[in-house]
């Protein structure tokens, strides 16, 4: 008997699609796979429901070319939880399902999990064994399930003869066991926790096996992240698996390599400096149960687990948990959802909560958990603010900072200086003519680039050869103005020249294990000074930097984004947070034209939370998010004014429903165009959640059929972080 197959497939088409099979409806599930045909393409859906009957006749409907899986594939639990990100978001299921798959199991891949060799003891040996072998017996003995080549390898170099003479005297014996993660052979001891660590995982532990969230909110340095290590060790001894989320940054090697030191338990990574492979295998192993801990960046969020326990945000706060095309969603959103679904405790934990979660917490959605005092006896730095002043310093850097630089250099200690920008200089121009070097397809700049001779658009990747002289008048001096960490590293090289000085932003770590080796030669503590850009900024423990310089800071406080000051605020504070984090103690300096701006002190004397606090409290007066559901519709095209057009006329259908959501626009985007498209964005205000999702749900559809829809680009964005 053949039956009807209800697909989901990655396309733009708001709807799924029937096929037929010629298997009996009892060999079929929702969640596995399945090749069918698309038009003239063959593509891999994913079963929502099977049938039996179509709205559309049979003689219409295709047929299915391939079952993929023979066993269920997603679990009930990841089903459901696509199919209300694909309402949430209002977004196409299938490719609400790309998000949430790895690469290799969207592609057809089986879902078997690798196995590797696995050695184990057999007997005892009849003839004494040599050094190393007897080394590998006595780590076998822990092991009774066995290890792998690999891991043995980790531990004592080359061991492929050994294994084999072992192996040849029935000592051992290997036989095929899942590929499991690399264990940690020695473990470190635990560190004795402070009473404010103690008592933040007593809290979450008492919340085992219902849902509750908490805001671990400690300040940079404080623990948070041993905290993490002891609730997880709880779940793991009662075999629950525990899903961390952690930001994308170049460097997450650190924090896993802690949790791995700490934990005898089977911890995979999720992110992209995994490969694809091993992405699968990571998936499969915690759908498996195998894996306890899953440590992964945003699309992690989505990974199946047998025995879920709890969940973990580190850097709640960051930008990066948003995705900002294609599937607007955000991980934390999507994880509260889970882990309310799932009935399990989350935690969010961040030294700069965003306002987001403040505001859970004021409302008493959220508990709060408190970490006052750095850790290990560290102290928090001291911070200064002085006085830039672009005439008199040298490439922008005050005589105070670099007295300082110098001191601190003297000591042999370290010295990071932020600045948020890559490249050499923002600005190129011409003084005859007054000609600048903007990009032609954005409202943009381009910014001079010397190490490479070129000249890059940051918004959309044009580059340009460096001009020699002058393009409109031909004058054959062209003057560049204002900083970047090109600039900077060539400054202080050109004083400290007997210092190193590492660069360390997107264009210098591009190469594979570049950020890694530069992470290595900076924890070897000799004296060095580290420029970079908001890849330094983020949770990074470099013991040995004893000076945090921020360079060129007042940018965002002239920006028109209201939430300019909030970034700002959370960066200031993590950057602080990277100074005197081991036995030595720290200094700050942030040099700024405008150190009388309330904004510096109001931060420095005050501190994060109190202006959080006041930004919150200005947002919720002015009814700007976190206050009310907020969606916007985005539209962007080649015409100039098409977007506009576009989103005027999806404003008139969202007016014809009556409803209490309010419309705001259209407007053009902050930055109108951008890679050669004008933008626009049109707002939705709304008390309340559902009203919102009503009104779009009314509209979409014909929103999606509007003529100049299909002209231009558009897409809804909801609980938007960039307005
Ligand atoms: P955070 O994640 O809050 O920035 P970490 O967990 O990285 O803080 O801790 C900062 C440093 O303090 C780390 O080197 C960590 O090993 C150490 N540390 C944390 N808790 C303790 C403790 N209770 N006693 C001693 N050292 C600690
Ligand atoms: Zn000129
Ligand atoms: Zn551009």
């Amino acid at each position: 008997m053949s039956c009807i197959v209800e697909i989901a497939l990655a396309c733009p088409l708001r709807q799924t699609f029937d096929y037929l099979s010629d298997e009996p409806v009892e060999h079929w599930q929702p969640g596995m796979r399945a090749v069918i045909p698309f038009g003239s393409r063959q593509l891999i859906g994913i079963v929502i429901a099977i049938k039996p009957v179509s709205e559309i006749s049979t003689d219409k409907l295709k047929k299915i070319e391939q079952q993929i899986d023979k066993q269920s594939f997603l679990p009930v639990e990841i089903m459901q939880l696509v199919q209300w990100v694909s309402r949430y978001y209002h977004h196409p299921i299938g490719e609400c399902f790309q998000a949430a798959l790895p690469k290799k199991l969207r592609l057809g891949d089986s879902d078997e999990m690798q196995t590797e060799t696995y050695w184990a003891l057999q007997q005892i040996p009849v003839n004494k064994p040599g050094k190393k072998q007897q080394q590998i017996l006595d780590l076998l003995e822990d092991y009774p399930e066995g290890l792998s080549e690999k891991a043995l390898r980790v531990q004592f170099g080359n061991v492929k003869s050994s294994l084999t003479t072992l192996a040849q005297q029935n000592v051992i014996t290997a036989r095929e066991h899942v590929a499991l993660p690399v264990p940690c052979l020695e473990l470190q001891q635990t560190v004795s926790l402070n009473n404010e660590q103690k008592q933040s995982i007593e809290k979450v532990l008492a919340e085992k096996g219902q849902f509750s969230s908490f805001l671990l909110h400690g300040i940079t340095g404080s623990g948070k992240t041993e905290v993490y290590i002891e609730i997880c060790r709880e779940f793991v001894e009662n075999q629950q698996q525990v899903l961390v989320l952690i930001p994308e940054i170049g460097l997450t090697t650190q924090f896993v390599e802690r949790f791995r030191h700490s934990l005898a338990a089977n911890i995979v990574v999720i992110n992209s400096s995994v490969s694809d492979a091993d992405r699968k295998q990571a998936w499969l192993l915690a759908r498996s149960g195998k894996a306890d801990i899953i440590i992964g960046t945003r699309s992690a969020v989505f990974t199946p687990m047998l025995n879920p326990g709890l969940m973990i945000i580190d850097e709640e706060h960051d930008s990066s948990y948003k995705q900002q095309d294609g599937l607007r969603y955000h991980a934390r959103n999507v994880a509260l959802m889970r882990a309310k679904t799932l009935n399990i405790p989350i935690v969010l934990g961040s030294a700069t909560p965003s306002l987001e979660t403040l505001y859970q917490v004021k409302l008493k959605r959220y508990q709060l958990l408190k970490l006052t005092k750095r850790a290990g006896g560290a102290t928090l730095p001291n911070v200064k603010l002085i006085a830039a002043n672009k005439t008199a310093d040298n490439n922008g850097l005050s005589s105070v900072l670099i007295n300082s630089i110098k001191k601190h250099l003297q000591q042999n200690h370290q010295v990071l200086l932020f600045i948020n920008r890559r490249g050499f200089a923002p600005v190129l121009m011409c003084h005859e003519c007054n000609w600048q070097a903007n990009c032609r397809s954005c409202d943009a700049k381009m910014v001079v680039h010397q190490h490479q001779n070129r000249l890059f658009c940051h918004h959309c990747g044009l580059i340009q050869t460096l001009p020699k002289k002058c393009p409109e008048c031909g004058h054959s001096e062209l003057k560049s103005y204002g900083v970047g960490t090109e600039k900077i590293e060539q400054a202080l090289t050109a004083i400290f020249n007997d210092i190193p000085v590492l660069r360390i932003d997107r264009d210098s770590t591009q190469r594979v294990n570049a950020f890694t080796n530069m992470v290595k030669q900076i924890n070897q503590g000799q004296a060095a000074i580290l420029v970079g850009t908001q890849m330094l900024a983020k949770g990074h423990d470099f013991h040995d930097v004893t000076l945090v310089g921020v360079v060129d800071a007042d940018q965002a406080l002239f920006s028109a984004d209201f939430r300019a000051t909030e970034g700002l605020a959370q960066l200031i504070t993590q950057v602080t947070g990277r100074a005197g984090r081991g036995k030595k103690s720290g200094e700050v300096l942030i040099q700024s034209e405008q150190p009388e701006h309330p904004f510096w002190k109001n931060l420095l004397q005050d501190g994060y939370e109190a202006i959080a606090e006041n930004l919150l409290k200005e947002r919720i007066q002015m009814e700007l998010p976190p206050h009310g559901f907020w969606a916007v519709w985005r539209a962007e095209a080649q015409e100039a004014d098409l977007a506009m057009q576009l989103l005027q006329q999806v404003a008139e259908l969202l007016q014809q429903t009556a409803s209490p959501v309010m419309i705001l626009g259209p407007v053009p985007a902050l930055m109108e165009k951008r890679a050669g498209r004008y933008r626009a964005q049109l707002l939705m205000r709304s008390a309340d959640r559902a009203s919102l999702h009503q009104l779009i749900d009314q509209h979409i559809e014909a929103v999606s059929k509007l003529k100049l829809a299909r002209k231009g680009r558009w897409s809804i964005d909801i609980d938007p972080t960039e307005l």
